[in-house]
């Protein structure tokens, strides 16, 4: 495919291109643009040429044109999954419920639209104030490789329904889904430049559209190290920022959880999309008492686990989407070996067999007795590793939980009210979730604390992030 610019597919001014493969198998699926500074900067042309139109309508009309591009959505959704699964590795079902996943939030954002309205302050008799919700301007959104289609709408669809123009950076593994959703949001009657897809690399094109002056704002969702570097360099012109960043989200499984939904919850939630999710289960504390019969259960319904083709039927995981994220799991499960940092009882290195070979396949993983200063419990673990921590009470859990830098997601499984609501109220993260993990309706405002992030995606609330306020004082 080619890139994306002022409504027209672009080459990059570079002329170079790069390559997008199968994580399941390695074969090639096709190139896109190698992006370059100066196609960012065409990118920003086009999107200031749209920026007057746009901003200019209605919020509704802009809902509008969002409703028309999810129809078009959903009418496609099997062939942007299968896309989506050839990319990104993830079991085809899974790719289903994402495409389904951009199209509910852009008919949310539509759902809102006509609830926007500036407002008319009295401040004294025959003095009002209006306090107007005027769009930022070009807004640059960069998204990572694990969740594409979602992540992009987090972001498509408050910047376009508050009027703003965006330049967007898909991750370069997963280019072909942004690029394919981005081109019905043009089919759906988005003017021309309104939504500019420039593919490449980060340090270049990511660098730049954060480093450019005319970007006003950006919204990033990656890793904490990048973040802050992002925050840094968009420090310089001042941009507005939005942060999403890395999880370790921990689950804390009380000795009055219904066990299955508790195993259910733990097994999908760590190895949903090959582990690789912000909102992961990443680390999980159970209470002593129940330990043995839980750690059995989840045992049992880790080994059923079927690995292979995100495209074949049956599979419940696909590979990891990278042989640099494999590295990563593979470094982390041999320091826990090497160190004695946990018992591996389930997998712990990469399948072997014929159709796993060219594929970056790793094994769900699953280890007990991890030691608290155990690499799993103070790093991301970004794939098919689950740590089990054996604590005694919820006290313990909710100390242990919250002994960590990150801050995005935690949940608790309990029949208990008291227990759910003391956990709602002291787990420091942006989202708990009681009796279950990872659900993030567009409804509701997403985000992290602590080095987890900054701002809040979804929701209405996260129209604020896109609006500047203008104040206008009216003398009668
Ligand atoms: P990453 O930080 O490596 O890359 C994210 C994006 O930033 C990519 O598009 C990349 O090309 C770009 N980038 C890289 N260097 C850049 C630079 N110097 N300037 C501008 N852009 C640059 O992250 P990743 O490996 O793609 O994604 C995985 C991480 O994302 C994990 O930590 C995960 O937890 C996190 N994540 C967070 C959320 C959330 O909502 N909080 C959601 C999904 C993923
Ligand atoms: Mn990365």
């Amino acid at each position: 495919m080619k890139m994306l610019i002022g409504g027209e597919w672009a080459d990059s001014s570079s002329g170079e291109a790069c390559e997008v493969r199968n994580p399941a198998n390695g074969k090639l699926l096709d190139t896109v643009p190698l992006g370059s500074t100066e196609d960012v900067k065409r990118a920003i042309d086009s999107a200031r040429g749209a920026l007057g139109k746009w901003s200019s309508m209605t919020a509704r009309e802009r809902g509008k044109i969002l409703f028309k591009g999810a129809q078009i959505v959903r009418e496609r959704q099997m062939d942007l999954a299968i896309t989506l699964t050839m990319e990104q590795g993830k079991p085809l079902k899974e790719a289903r419920d994402e495409i389904q996943g951009f199209a509910n939030i852009l008919e949310y954002y539509t759902g809102v639209s006509a609830a926007i309205h500036d407002s008319l302050v009295p401040v004294a008799p025959g003095r009002y104030g209006a306090v107007m919700k005027r769009p930022i301007g070009i807004c640059g959104a960069i998204i990572p490789w694990n969740v594409p289609a979602i992540i992009m709408g987090w972001k498509v669809g408050p910047a376009l329904l508050t009027g703003n123009a965006l330049v967007l950076k898909p991750a370069t593994a997963t280019p072909l889904t942004n690029l394919s959703l981005a081109a019905i949001l043009c089919e759906a009657g988005l003017p021309a430049g309104t939504l500019n897809v420039v593919t490449g690399q980060g340090s270049t094109v990511g660098e730049e559209i954060v480093r450019n002056p005319a970007i006003r704002k950006i919204s990033f969702t990656g890793s904490i190290d990048t973040g802050k570097h992002v925050m840094k360099v968009a420090a310089e012109s001042m941009k507005r920022l939005t942060l999403e960043l890395g999880g370790s989200d921990p689950m804390i499984v009380c000795d009055d959880a219904d066990m299955k939904k508790a195993v259910e919850g733990a097994v999908s939630g760590r190895f949903y999309n090959c582990g690789q999710t912000c909102t992961a289960v990443k680390r999980l504390y159970v209470f002593e008492s129940i330990a043995d019969t839980y750690i059995k259960m989840l045992k049992a319904s880790i080994e059923g686990l079927k690995v292979g083709n995100g495209m074949d039927e049956g599979v419940n995981m696909g590979p990891m989407n990278s042989a640099g994220q494999r590295d990563k799991i593979i470094r982390q499960v041999d320091t826990v070996r090497e160190k004695g940092e946990g018992k591996i009882i389930v997998g712990g290195g990469v399948p072997p067999g014929e159709r796993y070979v060219g594929g970056h396949f790793y094994m769900p993983t699953l280890v007990t007795d991890v030691s608290e200063d155990s690499v799993l419990l103070r790093e991301e673990v970004f794939g098919p590793v689950l740590p089990v921590v054996v604590v005694k009470d919820l006290d313990e859990a909710i100390s242990r939980a919250n002994a960590s830098k990150f801050g995005l997601g935690s949940s608790i499984w309990t029949k208990s009210l008291e227990r759910a609501s003391i956990a709602s109220s002291r787990l420091e993260s942006g989202i708990t979730w009681v009796n279950q993990h990872v659900k993030l309706p567009p409804e509701m405002p997403f985000g992290g604390v602590k080095e987890s992030g900054i701002g809040r995606e979804n929701g209405f609330e996260t129209l604020d992030a896109y609006y500047e306020l203008k104040s206008v004082m009216i003398n009668l």
